[in-house]
């Protein structure tokens, strides 16, 4: 399988080429020339797999240049029960993404019970054995440079921690995260991870990786690389647990259901659209946004119009706020037919204008590819868990509730919808505490998280202070 960009402007390239890029050289993102086909009867022989080896059968459809028993190797060891083990007393873990029904036709995928507690673990483990496999096959070495306001940041280190060949210097803001995510981070002690507290906002630290990738000959003389959300493999990773979702929630081949998805960066929900488009009986796909609402205005109206940082909210479903979403190119690119010249026409239109209107066969085909969406505000959240812990004695985050706010305002008799848990509430205590009055059990394993030895150190906003801090730890 090739892969080639939205925006046309690169020779095509292979899995093991790609997915230890970022962007490609003309700015646009990878994408499979053509999505592999799953037929009714694939899907058939599917029922019954474990999660490991359904995940090995859809991602290796997407790496065709890499040998099947590497992949195999991969999952097994990433979807396991110890890895997913984090969530709720009494959940089936070797299902490692159970779906759970709250009514008839109504459910919940737990996607959540990974290390650091939310659905970016699901992808990010299968990329840390993946990237740790491609170095030592290529015997080279990559460093990883971040910036993190939470989430993302945690993910990548207890992905990569411990992994050959692999370094991560993570930069976050100082003093401005939970206390639950900095012991998360700064108290993992593994010589390859790396903290960095900026005296600064995340935006300080995201200019600094900026600065230092823009740096050619330091990038490429000290390897750095970067794990963010438009990287292919996780996307690829994702689109299993729309396949183990569906092989859980039906009985025939013919059975449609639909995807509720707590939506930012757009990889979450990319991911069940790649998952349709290669055969999988999906009838809709509702995109869930909290108030920075970028995509609900979209699919409302065939206008996408990004914000500015003064028209991006602090909400309390924090990772979901965002002014643009990055993966989003990638479901224009289908909608303009994978045509790279009327997707290159709409970027510069937004570079310009800062937005961009579809035409009339474009509004056409987006509305036929089975997408809608729906926004929620902070009321709605703490409504929304309110009445989903009262109902049915289920305690979901603010994330989780943006998605079930939305299914709840758009789902149609008899729609089987599935709602993708995006985070446990744990992480989010004092929301849910403003919602039910108390707060959230710790998941096993982190009773003692926040007495954990922390190594972290401080720096200014200085790329410079950053760089040299990178030539000391790393040999070039
Ligand atoms: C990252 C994240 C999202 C958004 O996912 P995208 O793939 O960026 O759309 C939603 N909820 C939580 C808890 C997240 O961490």
């Amino acid at each position: 399988m090739q892969y080639v960009s939205t925006r046309g402007g690169v020779p095509a390239a292979l899995y093991s080429e790609i997915v230890l890029q970022g962007l490609a050289r003309d700015g646009g993102l990878y994408v499979p020339r053509e999505y592999p086909k799953v037929s009714k009867q694939t899907l058939k022989s599917w029922r019954g797999l474990k999660y490991a080896n359904l995940a090995t059968a859809v991602t290796s459809l997407f790496a065709q240049d890499m040998q099947r028993s590497a992949i195999a190797r991969i999952c097994e060891e990433t979807y396991s029960e110890e890895v997913y083990c984090h969530g709720r007393k009494g959940t089936d873990f070797s299902k490692i993404a159970p779906l759970v029904w709250l009514e008839d036709g109504f459910g919940i995928l737990e996607l959540s019970n990974g290390p650091t507690l939310a659905f970016k673990d699901m992808a990010m483990q299968y990329l840390g054995g993946l990237f740790e496999y491609i170095l030592e096959k290529k015997q080279t070495t990559l460093n990883i440079l971040g910036a993190t306001s939470g989430d993302t940041g945690s993910s990548a280190e207890y992905a990569m921690k411990g992994r050959k060949g692999i370094n991560v210097f993570m930069l976050s803001p100082a003093g401005r995260m939970s206390a639950f995510q900095k012991a998360q981070m700064y108290s993992l002690t593994d010589p390859n991870i790396f903290n960095i507290a900026v005296r600064g906002s995340f935006d300080d630290a995201q200019d600094i990786v900026k600065a230092v990738s823009s740096d050619l000959e330091f990038k490429e003389k000290y390897r750095i690389g970067a794990v963010n959300s438009i990287n292919w493999a996780r996307i690829a990773a994702q689109v299993v647990y729309y396949f183990s979702a569906w092989l859980q929630a039906t009985e025939s081949e013919d059975e449609e259901i639909s995807f509720s998805v707590p939506s930012g960066n757009f990889g979450d929900v990319l991911a069940g659209w790649i998952a349709k488009s290669m055969g999988l009986p999906v009838r809709r796909l509702i995109v869930a946004t909290n108030e920075n609402d970028v995509l609900y205005e979209f699919f409302r109206s065939g206008r996408y119009r990004i914000r500015d940082s003064a028209h991006t909210y602090v909400t309390s479903s924090p990772s979901m706020d965002i002014s643009k979403a990055s993966n989003f190119e990638r479901y224009v690119y289908d909608i303009c037919q994978k045509d790279p010249m009327r997707l290159r026409e709409l970027w510069s239109e937004l570079s310009r204008n800062g937005e961009f209107l579809l035409n009339a066969q474009e509004w056409q085909r987006v509305k036929a590819s089975g997408f809608v969406s729906a926004r929620s505000t902070h009321a709605d959240r703490l409504r929304c868990i309110k009445t989903i812990w009262e109902k049915h004695n289920f305690l979901i985050d603010p994330h989780t509730a943006d998605g079930i706010n939305a299914a709840c305002a758009l789902r149609e008799k008899d729609e089987k919808v599935i709602c993708l848990e995006t985070a446990l509430p744990t992480k989010f205590a004092a929301t849910i505490k403003e919602a039910v009055g108390f707060e959230p059990e710790c998941p096993q394993g982190y009773e003692d998280l926040l007495r954990r030895k922390q190594k972290v150190v401080e720096m200014d906003v200085s790329s410079d202070e950053v760089k040299g801090f990178i030539e000391k730890n790393v040999s070039s």
